[in-house]
């Protein structure tokens, strides 16, 4: 008896999700690379995130990426989580095999697969400045460390969270990185990197740093990405910085997820300049 194949299904679950770029990017993947799947959105109640999960896993999904604000519940939904996961503290990606729920984070390696391989600007024994002590900032700061960066200061609004921060990099091997906690007042020198994991850039705000901190060589890298510049990036251009929104980190994120789901990657610098193209236009 001829059976129907049927496709492998993938969502993406927000609150709220209309927004979501995914959908688009994993469909590109997916043609790309000859994958029968289908990718779409799932738009979770607020307190329902883990009964949508459930009824998805029961439909027959294969697996899910975890946007705002469930990043947290992923996390202590999975019944399995990868290092990087368990370092973030939070979980973007999830893999379905029966009952068995797999939590992974591809947040900070898309981060660093879209600084040193698009942007070609290598890490290694580099002066990097984080801005933030957020979901972000923590799920980007094993990935950043293990570039082996010279130094790394974390800078917050509040201190302690980002004191915190470093405490959690030091369990979790810091490598030989100098590894420091500051408030904006206290940053001096010149840095190579500069990224802004705040949220300060949706209120259209700049956290309120020295433009001595940078010259003409630093990256100044904004992980929010729009039609128009942010507010952080337009900052560093007056101060001659080379500019980089979080659009390519969107990309190399979900195209992780896509190599864990799928075993294959997919080509994504052609996937980001359509993104681009159509965010500007
Ligand atoms: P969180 O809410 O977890 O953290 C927010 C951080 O921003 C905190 O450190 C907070 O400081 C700081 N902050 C908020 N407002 C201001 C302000 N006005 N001035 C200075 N600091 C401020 O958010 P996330 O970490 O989840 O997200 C941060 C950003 O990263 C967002 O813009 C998000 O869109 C972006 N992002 C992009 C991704 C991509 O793929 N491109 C992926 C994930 C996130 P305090 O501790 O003092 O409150």
């Amino acid at each position: 008896m001829n059976q129907v194949e049927k496709i492998d299904q993938y969502v993406v679950i927000g609150n709220p999700i209309a927004h979501s770029k995914s959908p688009a990017i994993h469909a590109r993947f997916a043609a790309q690379t000859g994958q029968r799947m289908q990718y779409q959105r799932l738009l979770a109640p607020i307190d329902g995130f883990a009964t949508s999960v459930k009824a998805f896993m029961q439909a027959g999904g294969k697996g899910a990426n975890v946007t705002v604000p469930f990043k947290l519940e992923a996390f202590a939904l999975a019944t399995q989580l990868t290092a990087r996961a368990q370092a973030a503290g939070a979980v973007n990606t999830l893999k379905f095999d029966g009952e068995h729920i797999l939590g992974d984070n591809t947040d900070g390696i898309g981060l660093v697969a879209d600084i040193v391989c698009n942007a070609h600007v290598a890490l290694r024994n580099k002066r990097i400045l984080l801005l933030g002590a957020g979901g972000a900032a923590r799920g980007v700061l094993l990935p950043i460390l293990s570039e082996q960066p010279g130094e790394l200061v974390i800078a917050n609004r509040t201190l302690s969270k980002a004191q915190q921060l470093v405490a959690l990099a030091q369990t979790h091997g810091a490598g030989n990185a100098l590894l420091s906690a500051a408030e904006w007042p206290q940053l001096s020198g010149k840095f190579d990197l500069i990224i802004n994991a705040t949220s300060a850039s949706l209120a259209n705000e700049v956290p309120p740093i020295s433009p001595a901190l940078f010259s003409s060589a630093t990256l100044a890298y904004d992980m929010m990405y729009g039609a128009q510049v942010t507010a952080f990036l337009r900052f560093s251009e007056a101060q001659g910085a080379q500019l980089r929104d979080g659009l390519g980190m969107l990309v190399e994120q979900a195209a992780e997820a896509f190599y864990l789901w799928r075993g294959v990657r997919p080509d994504t610098s052609s996937v980001l300049a359509e993104l681009r193209l159509a965010l500007e236009s």
